[in-house]
């Protein structure tokens, strides 16, 4: 058996924040469990980063604060900014292989004050997206990438949600259902690119609570 040679001694711990509204909530933990499931997977013993550090804290007392509906929606911007951070972020208007602006049409509107027309688009309206790649793909290079069909709505959202702050995530209305689709987006995200497979988001998933 090898010998353990680092264990440190924890000598004084104190409370900062409690977190009462989300431990108390069912359908809270179940929307967040996601994010300490990813952030135990992709943060490293030893090497601290406080932007993942308050951005992990930031995302938990808003979600501590807000509306238990609100959860999803600031766990789908959670996993954005993590790509992020980790180097992995989704390319959403520049086609992967050439290079060449894809743009999102109708459906690239995001007003002032982090709110995105919920009118916008359709959804019936997809772009190619090579998840292997890194992002989407144009017309022409999809013939040599193998992609997937995504509702253009659920790339303009992600988009968006990448760059609002939290309290704006908060206060923007994105319904449910586009919210659990980017949550997909960013399972299937988290698997090809992190190698980590979210059973928190499995769960939430067949958990029937939202
Ligand atoms: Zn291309």
């Amino acid at each position: 058996m090898p010998r353990v040679r680092n264990l440190d001694i924890v000598s004084e711990a104190r409370l900062i924040y409690a977190f009462d509204g989300i431990k108390k909530d069912v359908m809270r933990v179940a929307a967040l469990e996601p994010i300490l499931e990813a952030v135990s997977k992709t943060a490293q013993e030893d090497l601290s980063v406080p932007r993942l550090f308050d951005m992990t804290v930031s995302a938990l007392r808003h979600a501590d604060s807000a509306d238990a509906e609100k959860s999803p929606l600031l766990c789908a911007a959670y996993l954005l900014k993590l790509f992020a951070v980790m180097g992995v972020r989704p390319s959403f208007h520049t086609c992967v292989t050439c290079g060449r602006e894809i743009p999102l049409g109708s459906v690239h509107h995001v007003p002032a004050h982090g709110e995105v027309s919920a009118g916008a688009g359709t959804a019936e309206e997809t772009r190619r997206f090579s998840f292997s790649g890194g992002g989407v793909v144009c017309d022409q290079c999809m013939l040599s990438e193998p992609t997937t069909a995504i509702s253009a709505q659920t790339l303009v959202w992600s988009d968006a949600l990448l760059h609002m702050t939290f309290d704006q995530v908060v206060e923007c209305n994105c319904d449910l259902n586009r919210t659990f689709d980017i949550l997909k987006f960013c399972q299937t995200w988290l698997q090809t690119n992190l190698a980590i497979r979210s059973k928190s988001l499995d769960f939430l998933f067949k958990s029937g609570l939202f």
